[in-house]
């Protein structure tokens, strides 16, 4: 079983509270203008929570990182999902850098994102190529001691507005996923652009963009891990991303719960509160219940990672419930406060649709049942 260190619950007494009193009181106002808020930005990397996956000797965590980022998550989720978003994004597209960048790139890219606080986007998605991975089209082709990438990437979390870019692209005809690599790609270089910006139903104050690279030319010392090797790199990534998004979706969920509650025991129907009545009751005890089984998946799926064990089905198991978990609750939070609930006036209706997008991004639910059940037929066999 999994122990909580000391550090660990300090770091999450801190960032409760940070996130009580300083990211709660913003999070209706960055859903409605549909921005992040530079504050709560500002608190992150006060706080080193955007580089809490990167080594120690980078600003980072000596050990449990995977653990420590689903805590810092879960507790800002509780009130603003959009926010630890911007966490989770950092750390995933940080993770190719940080295990795949060749020390002269690390030299270059460590302070520019660990001292001068620049952002990471993950580009991997494209237009033909969301779950199915192998559907990538965007081509990267050696030329001299450059890499020219050309091809165009949809939904990257904070793609507008990232200094830095980790950028899957095929480098060979290898079928399906083979001959796939990674690439770290400045903001800056000549030939990339930012197209579309996306108005999305929940995760508002998160920005979502596509970017488009044209003949966009780095040097051969920009490729992250072997050649060729850029999917396994992207599972790898997977194994700690997938329990940081089950920490959103949980503590969604928590907040959901919270709000339930509360609303319950105030408000009176037939001389009595809502609380009293039985059915409202197996709604809390339902969510409660749910909240709890996912509360322990995602902290064994980040343990696992942390021991450098494989957690590949764990991390499924606690991202496809822990989503499933928060649609749930949320949308019983909105029927426990009935008419009220559909309306901004309470923040459960924001829950809901931020909800929603833990079922379908890293790697959506579906995909999540087939590599728990890979994974269960692979032991099996
Ligand atoms: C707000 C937001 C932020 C995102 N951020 C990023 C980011 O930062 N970087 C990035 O690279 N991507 C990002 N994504 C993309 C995200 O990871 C994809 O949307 C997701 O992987 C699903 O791909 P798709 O949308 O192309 O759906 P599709 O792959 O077209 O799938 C459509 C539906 O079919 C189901 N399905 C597909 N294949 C199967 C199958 N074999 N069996 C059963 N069902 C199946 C899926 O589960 C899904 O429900 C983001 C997406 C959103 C919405």
């Amino acid at each position: 079983m999994f122990s909580t260190s000391e550090e660990l619950e300090a770091l999450r007494a801190t960032v409760r509270r940070a996130a009580r009193e300083r990211i709660a009181p913003r999070a209706a106002t960055i859903d409605e203008r549909a921005e992040a808020d530079p504050e709560v930005e500002t608190l992150c990397w006060d706080l080193g929570l955007l580089t809490l996956s990167w080594p120690e000797a980078h600003g980072g965590l000596a050990r449990d990182s995977g653990t420590a980022l689903c805590i810092a998550v879960e507790e800002i989720a509780r009130h603003c999902a959009s926010s630890a978003l911007l966490l989770i994004i950092q750390a995933v597209g940080s993770f190719p850098i940080i295990h795949g960048g060749r020390p002269e790139l690390l030299a270059r890219l460590v302070p520019r994102i660990v001292d001068r606080r620049e952002l990471v986007a993950y580009l991997v998605s494209e237009p033909g190529a969301g779950s199915d991975v192998a559907g990538l089209r965007t081509r990267a082709v050696r030329d001299g001691g450059e890499w020219v990438i050309t091809g165009t990437k949809v939904f990257a979390t904070n793609g507008a507005r990232a200094g830095v870019y980790a950028v899957l692209a095929r480098t060979a005809d290898a079928p399906g996923r083979d001959g796939l690599s990674f690439f770290a790609v400045d903001r800056e270089t000549r030939g990339l652009s930012i197209g579309k910006i996306e108005k999305k139903l929940g995760m508002r104050g998160s920005n979502t963009a596509e970017v488009i690279l044209d003949e966009v030319r780095v040097p051969a010392g920009n490729l992250l891990g072997e050649e060729g090797k850029g999917f396994l790199l992207a599972m790898k990534d997977f194994d700690m991303s997938r329990p940081a998004v089950g920490a959103q979706a949980l503590g969604i969920a928590e907040g959901a719960l919270e709000v339930m509650t509360a609303y319950a025991r105030q408000r009176t129907t037939f001389g009595q509160p809502l609380a009293s009545h039985q059915m409202i009751q197996q709604i809390l005890a339902d969510s409660a219940t749910a909240i709890e089984a996912s509360r322990g998946l995602v902290y064994r799926a980040a343990h696992q990672y942390d021991r450098g064990e494989r957690n590949t089905k764990l991390a499924s198991m606690a991202k496809v419930f822990a989503s499933d978990t928060a649609m749930q609750v949320t949308t019983d939070a909105i029927q426990v406060l009935g008419g009220y609930g559909y309306m901004k006036d309470h923040p459960v209706e924001r829950m809901f649709r931020d909800a929603k997008l833990t079922q379908i991004f890293e790697g959506a639910n579906q995909i999540q049942r087939l590599v728990i059940a890979r994974e269960l037929l692979r032991e099996a066999a």
